[in-house]
């Protein structure tokens, strides 16, 4: 079996650097103007430049997202953006618009060109055409089942990009007008506030009463969809055809980013050398922020079921490591923690559940402390033992 690729999101270098600690073939990423995520940090053209390079050098990709559904007013700069773009020495852009997929195609010849998830490819019909086009890989919508996935690929005769992890649009795909309409921020545009995560009622139009209508005492959340997660479902998924496994989450944390893409890694590395699925992954599933877990279409038409309100974490994210050391590390600060807290290493090189327990604390002021509790504050620690740059330190909500 030709081992798949773990494609992982990058909304800033940090966890750009991240992704690649903890193991991913290749990263996707923003450039400031015309990729969806808005609200992620995005790249500028020499950020790209260094990422491609960055990740070149370790035999890893750069994917960049071009996939805002474009009006006439996008079209103004898009033919020097193509050719900047290009510059940058990424490997592929990701587009979903037709009119922007002829420019980049026109205008930045030497990038591969990725159909996005948002072109709602879902048949072996739109794929082929895609591919007479000149799309090199055709990512699928969420909607695809599996069973599908096999006629596509072959209709496609191109790679198959596959979403395997993370969050999912209780609208097709993303297609989805909740954000405009009550914030006018679009979600086609990448400026999507998540409208679909709120809490709603119904309303009694004559008398303007609203009823609310109770889930649970937190109240309920109709439109709000659990998240992606096929971690135990890879072989199906490569079995049926898929190059790449893609990972949701630009605009989510360096410690969800080193979580997800550690577990999948593992779970790749695992089904390539014929090993048996390791069940503590899903446990580490857990430990990242989520909201609740479904297998989304692959399995039927159904999809994922929605009602889930805030997302939970059995583990807080604490701080990452910001320079390593044996025994000592300088960590920059996430969440608040003190001396005598029990915390939990999360690292490519461990095996799983390394803890050490907090004795000492030196803050930005080379003072010792007890607490640390400034979001972002950098501030050594005594840990007992050896972490690396971009490690990351989490905490049980148990304790
Ligand atoms: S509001 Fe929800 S369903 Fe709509 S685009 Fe945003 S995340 Fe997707």
């Amino acid at each position: 079996m030709k081992k798949p690729e773990l494609l992982a999101p990058a909304g800033n270098m940090n966890k750009l650097e991240t992704a690649i600690r903890f193991g991913a073939d290749a990263v996707y990423a923003a450039a400031k103007e015309y990729g969806l995520r808005a609200f992620a940090d995005n790249f500028t053209f020499d950020e790209l430049k260094r990422a491609a390079e960055l990740l070149h050098s370790q035999g890893r990709k750069l994917y960049v997202t071009v996939n805002t559904y474009a009006d006439e007013r996008d079209l103004k700069g898009l033919e020097e953006f193509a050719e900047r773009l290009s510059d940058t020495g990424a490997d592929a852009a990701l587009v979903s618009d037709l009119g922007v997929f002829s420019i980049m195609k026109k205008y930045a010849p030497g990038l591969q060109l990725h159909v996005s998830t948002q072109a709602n490819v879902t048949n072996s019909a739109a794929a082929a055409m895609w591919a007479d086009l000149g799309a090199s890989r055709i990512v699928l919508a969420r909607e695809t089942q599996l069973k599908d996935i096999p006629a596509i690929k072959r209709g496609a005769g191109v790679e198959i990009e596959a979403f395997v992890h993370g969050a999912m649009c209780i609208a097709y795909s993303g297609r989805c007008l909740l954000s405009a309409y009550f914030t006018d921020r679009s979600g086609n545009r990448g400026e999507c506030v998540q409208s679909c995560r709120w809490q709603y009622g119904i309303t009694e139009l004559s008398r303007g009463e609203t009823l609310p209508i109770e889930e649970d005492k937190r109240g309920t959340y109709l439109l709000s969809s659990k998240d992606l997660c096929l971690i135990e479902y890879l072989h199906e998924l490569a079995d049926a055809g898929v190059d790449s496994f893609k990972i949701e989450g630009r605009i989510k944390s360096e410690y969800y980013v080193a979580g997800v893409v550690n577990a999948y890694r593992r779970a790749i590395d695992d089904m390539a050398a014929g090993r048996p699925f390791d069940v503590r992954l899903l446990e580490e599933m857990q430990k990242i922020s989520h909201r609740g877990y479904t297998t989304g279409f692959y399995f039927g038409e159904r999809g994922g079921s929605t009602g889930e309100p805030k997302p939970t974490a059995s583990y807080d994210f604490i701080a990452v490591v910001t320079e390593g050391g044996d025994g000592y590390a300088e960590v920059e600060m996430r969440n608040r923690f003190a001396a005598g807290d029990t915390l939990e290493v999360l690292s490519p090189t461990d095996t799983f559940g390394r803890t050490f327990t907090v004795t000492e604390i030196e803050n930005s002021a080379h003072e010792r402390v007890l607490v640390a509790d400034k979001v972002q504050e950098r501030v050594k620690l005594r840990t007992g033992m050896c972490l690396e740059k971009y490690d990351i330190l989490r905490r049980s909500c148990r304790t």
